[in-house]
């Protein structure tokens, strides 16, 4: 019997329910999963750093691991706050073993000054929540450009590779679910 993977998509703070549909749809088009979207979580002003208007992503992400437990399904954070983790001024997310957080801000075309764009939109929501959730799996960076564990630098990255994991990660990704679940 193949592997069967569950992921838990989870707003935190006020996301658009049009984003965790999308995300309901398009997760189990790469990852052979089970999706279901549990009650929001409150952002924590706890790790608001008010001079740099952006949320502490490691610290968002450590308390998961407070809320969620034991990590019987893949977690996936989704926030529409900015975050950092140093020493990166932004991130487009951060995962650790199980789970994972992403953050819309810097997906939408509007945040570098283009027109909306629901397609482009959502193309970037899918890759990096993707890019994520092979981190929370085990999966390290790939130095293929057109792979989804490609380190995105900027948007530019993410928008040239996409949610599909190469070849390799592909297999790699396929191990560690039979592991994890096995
Ligand atoms: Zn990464
Ligand atoms: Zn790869």
């Amino acid at each position: 019997m193949a592997a069967y993977l569950e992921i838990a998509i989870v707003p935190v703070g006020v996301v658009d329910p049009t984003v965790m549909g999308w995300l309901k749809q398009d997760l189990p088009g790469i990852l052979t999963a089970g999706v279901e979207e549990l009650p929001p979580l409150p952002l924590s002003p706890r790790h608001f750093q008010k001079e740099r208007n952006q949320y502490l992503a490691d610290g968002l992400l450590a308390d998961f691991a407070t809320i969620v437990h034991p990590p019987t399904a893949l977690f996936l954070g989704v926030t529409e706050a900015d975050l950092f983790s140093p020493p990166m001024n932004f991130v487009f997310g951060v995962a650790n073993t199980g789970r994972a957080l992403i953050s819309t801000f810097r997906l939408r075309p509007e945040f570098y000054g283009v027109p909306s764009n629901p397609e482009v939109y959502r193309w970037r929501v899918f890759t990096e929540a993707v890019h994520e959730l092979g981190h929370a799996l085990g999966l390290p960076h790939c130095e293929f450009p057109g792979c989804v564990m490609y380190f995105s630098n900027w948007i530019g990255d993410t928008d040239r590779k996409g949610p599909k994991f190469c070849y390799r990660c592909g297999k790699r990704i396929e191990r560690l679910v039979e592991m994890g679940r096995g």
